[in-house]
């Protein structure tokens, strides 16, 4: 097997890491840069978007891994000491590969259009006060929104930025995205629904802002940029899926329970 690994770069991760690769060695592992079939984060979920966004462009043949520096996460869900555990069944036995669905989001701008694969979320904000934009659902006007900015989400990453939002938990076997508000101000000339809205996989939408010239602040998951010329933005559930390589059932209602309840 070929994989790559990265890791967060504290010093804990980095101890993993040369651990991991003495021990993946001894196995017969072969440590491959350029074309790994496996691509394992040490880290936490942070890290393992900076792996998929490193590995991004070729996800019909990688699979991801993720080991927790911490507590368990929802991408990384191997603890620091099972190592050994996780390299003796890479190599003994064949993993369930799991794929999640992601967002495709495509900015047309006036110096021309640009896509992004989105393991997480899309984050719209104005660089500059608040964010006034008209969403269409389908191509149909749905809203003019006013507020702090709009997060739209995949099923998995409906578990970070959404949620703290208020946004609901989506289980990853729905192929949908997520729209949610930050902040809106409603009166009689923004009026918004207020709930975050669920579009499944044949639908998508715009957001369209009534000034070009205004710089916005776009996130795509951890890496966020300043534009202006911005004409629209639409955002669909994407063609391709992610790939995890499960070598233990951990389900993600099980992965929900650990993060935000604890022992029941
Ligand atoms: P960060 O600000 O250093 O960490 C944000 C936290 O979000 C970390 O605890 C991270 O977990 C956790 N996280 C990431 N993906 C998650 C997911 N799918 N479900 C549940 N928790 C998740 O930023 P970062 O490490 O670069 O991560 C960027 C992410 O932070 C964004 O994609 C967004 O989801 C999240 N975020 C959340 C808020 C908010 O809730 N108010 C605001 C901005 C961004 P680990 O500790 O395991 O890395």
């Amino acid at each position: 097997m070929k994989y790559v690994l990265l890791d967060r770069g504290d010093r804990l991760s980095r101890e993993l890491s040369e651990q991991f690769q003495a021990e993946a060695k001894a196995r017969g592992l072969i440590y491959d840069e350029a074309a790994p079939e496996t691509v394992v984060s040490i880290g936490g979920d942070g890290t393992m978007l900076q792996a998929f966004h490193r590995y991004k462009d070729r996800l019909d043949s990688v699979a991801f891994i993720g080991i927790h520096t911490g507590h368990l996460g929802f991408y990384a869900d191997w603890q620091k000491d099972e190592l050994v555990d996780l390299l003796d069944l890479m190599t003994s036995s064949e993993p369930r590969n799991i794929h999640y669905p992601l967002l495709h989001v495509e900015i047309d701008t006036e110096a021309g259009k640009e896509t992004h694969l989105v393991l997480n979320e899309f984050t719209l904000k104005s660089a500059d006060g608040t964010l006034v934009s008209a969403i269409h659902i389908n191509d149909e006007p749905f809203e003019m929104f006013r507020g702090d900015g709009i997060v739209i989400s995949t099923p998995t990453g409906s578990t970070g930025y959404n949620k703290s939002l208020g946004g609901a938990v989506i289980h990853p076997s729905l192929e949908a995205l997520q729209i949610a508000e930050i902040a809106s101000i409603n009166n009689r000339v923004y009026r918004t629904l207020g709930s975050s809205v669920i579009l499944p996989k044949h639908h998508h939408c715009d957001i369209v802002p009534p000034d070009p010239g205004e710089e916005l602040m776009i996130g795509v998951d951890h890496i966020l940029m300043v534009k202006s010329g911005v004409r629209s933005i639409t955002c669909r559930v994407a063609e391709n899926k992610v790939t995890f390589a499960r070598y233990r059932p951990f389900t993600f209602w099980n992965r929900v329970r650990e993060a935000f309840i604890g022992s029941v």
